[in-house]
C-alpha cells in the first residue's frame, strides 16, 4: 500500500488546494474599475442596480445590499423585532453569525438538533423546542441545500414565528422550484469570498414585505430616513432627514456592488459547475463503507456551497483529526464545517452546555468540507477524490 504522506509518503498533490476560493475574471475587474471612475462611490448607482439584480435571482419583491452577511443576520433579526425575554431557535451546526445576530438583538438563541441524513436543521427539533417565549426561526440552508421550508413555514404558522433564513451558503438554490430568497420572511445573503458569488464583503436581506423592507433599509444607515411617514417632524424641505431610531453603517460601496452583479452574471455558470463536481464526488465515493454523504431532499435542486464527508467509525481506525491530518499532507486541504454553536467558550460562558444537540455533536466528530469551488480543475477533482480514497484504504478497518 502506498505510504500516506504524513508518515514520509510522496504526497497526491505537489501544491495544495483548499476548500473554496473565489473566481475574479477580467470582466469583474473591468466593473470595479469603471465603478471606481464615476462619482459616486458608495451606495450609487450600482447598488440600486445590484437590489434591483438581487430580486430578480431571487423572486423576492425587494432587497436590500449590506456591508456583509452578519450585518443582513443582524438587521432581520432587528426587523423582526426580536428582544430582551424572547427565543429564538437556531440550527446549531452553522457559522457562529447564524446565532450572534439573536444575541445583538437581545434575545436568547434556543438550539436545535440537526437531521441525522440532511445535516439541515430538524423540524421536529425545532417542534419540541417552541415555548410560549418562541418568536423566531434563523435556518440555515447548510452547504447550499436547502432546508425543509415547508415544515418549517408550518411551523412558523402554526406559533405566529417569524423566519428567518440564513442563505449564506445557498444563493441559486431552489426548493421545489421556487429560489432561495422568496421562501421566508426574511432572508439574507453573504458574499464572503468563500461563498458561490463574492462583492469582497458583503450581504443582503431579501423579502417580500413592504414594512420590512423600509425597516431594514433605514437601519442600514443609521436609523435616519427621508421618508414623510416615517418621520415625527414631518416637513418636505429638500435637505431635511431624521433619525428616528438606532440604526448603524452598513452600506456597502458601489465598487463591491459593481463586482457583485458581474459575478450574479455568472451564477448559473457557477452553479452548473459546483453541482457537476458535486456529482463527480458523489459518484466516486458512492459506495465507499468508509464514508457517509450528505442526503439530498428531492425538493433541493442544491447549488452546493460545501461537499461534506462524513467518516463512518465502524469502518475506520482513525478518528476525525488523524484522517483530516492526512489529507492535509496529501496536499487536499479540507476544513470542518462547523463546531456546534454553542460549544465555542462564548457561548458555554453563557451556560449552554455539551450534549443539547447529540445528532450536531456526532456529526461534528466525524465530518470535514473537501474542495468545491468553480475554478476547481477535472485534475484537481481527480486528486482529491485520490487523496480521499488513499487516506480511507491506508485506516480501513
Ligand atoms: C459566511 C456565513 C455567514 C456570515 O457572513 P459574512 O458575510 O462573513 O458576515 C453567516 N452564516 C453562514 C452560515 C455563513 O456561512
Amino acid at each position: 500500500m502506498e505510504q500516506l504522506a504524513i508518515f514520509g509518503g510522496r504526497p497526491v498533490r505537489e501544491t495544495p488546494i483548499y476548500y473554496g476560493r473565489q473566481c475574479i475574471g477580467q470582466d469583474d475587474i473591468d466593473a470595479v474599475a469603471d465603478a471606481l471612475r464615476s462619482p459616486l462611490i458608495t451606495c450609487g448607482p450600482r447598488v440600486e442596480e445590484l437590489e434591483r439584480k438581487l430580486c430578480q435571482v431571487t423572486g423576492a419583491k425587494y432587497a436590500v445590499v449590506v456591508a456583509n452577511g452578519t450585518a443582513a443576520l443582524h438587521l432581520a433579526a432587528l426587523a423582526a423585532g426580536f428582544g430582551q425575554g424572547d427565543e429564538v431557535i437556531v440550527s446549531s451546526i452553522t457559522f457562529a453569525a447564524s446565532a450572534n445576530c439573536i444575541l445583538y438583538s437581545g434575545a436568547t438563541p434556543v438550539f436545535a438538533d440537526i437531521d441525522p441524513s440532511t445535516y439541515n436543521i430538524d423540524p421536529e427539533s425545532v417542534r419540541r423546542l417552541i415555548t410560549p417565549r418562541t418568536k423566531g426561526i434563523v435556518a440555515v440552508d447548510f452547504t447550499g441545500q436547502a432546508v425543509e421550508y415547508d415544515a418549517l413555514r408550518e411551523i412558523c404558522k402554526e406559533h405566529g414565528l417569524t423566519m428567518i433564513s440564513d442563505a449564506a451558503h445557498s444563493i441559486g438554490t431552489r426548493y421545489k422550484g421556487q429560489p432561495v430568497g422568496s421562501l421566508a420572511d426574511m432572508t439574507c445573503f453573504s458574499f464572503h469570498p468563500v461563498k458561490t458569488v463574492t462583492a469582497g464583503e458583503g450581504g443582503a436581506v431579501t423579502t417580500d414585505d413592504e414594512g420590512l423592507y423600509h425597516r431594514i433599509l433605514r437601519l442600514r444607515t443609521h436609523g435616519i430616513t427621508r421618508r414623510q411617514e416615517e418621520m415625527v417632524h414631518p416637513t418636505d424641505a429638500m435637505w431635511y432627514n431624521e433619525q428616528v431610531e438606532l440604526g448603524f453603517n452598513y452600506r456597502m460601496t458601489d465598487f463591491q456592488a459593481a463586482l457583485l452583479i458581474s459575478q450574479l452574471n455568472k451564477l448559473d455558470q457557477f452553479s452548473r459547475r459546483r453541482k457537476e463536481i458535486a456529482e463527480k464526488y458523489d459518484k466516486a465515493f458512492s459506495e465507499m463503507p468508509e464514508l457517509v454523504l450528505q442526503k439530498e431532499i428531492p425538493e433541493s435542486d442544491t447549488t452546493r456551497h460545501l461537499y461534506v464527508i462524513r467518516l463512518n467509525p465502524d469502518k475506520l481506525a482513525c478518528d476525525r483529526r488523524q484522517f483530516f491530518d492526512a489529507l492535509y499532507a496529501e496536499n487536499v486541504c479540507p476544513q470542518v464545517h462547523y463546531l456546534p454553536v454553542y460549544w465555542h467558550s462564548y457561548y458555554e460562558k453563557l451556560g449552554y452546555g455539551k450534549g443539547l444537540c447529540p445528532q450536531a455533536e456526532s456529526y461534528y466528530e466525524w465530518s470535514m468540507s473537501i474542495p468545491l469551488y468553480y475554478s476547481l480543475s477535472d485534475e484537481e477533482v481527480d486528486d482529491t477524490i485520490r487523496a480521499v480514497k488513499k487516506v480511507a484504504a491506508y485506516y480501513r478497518k
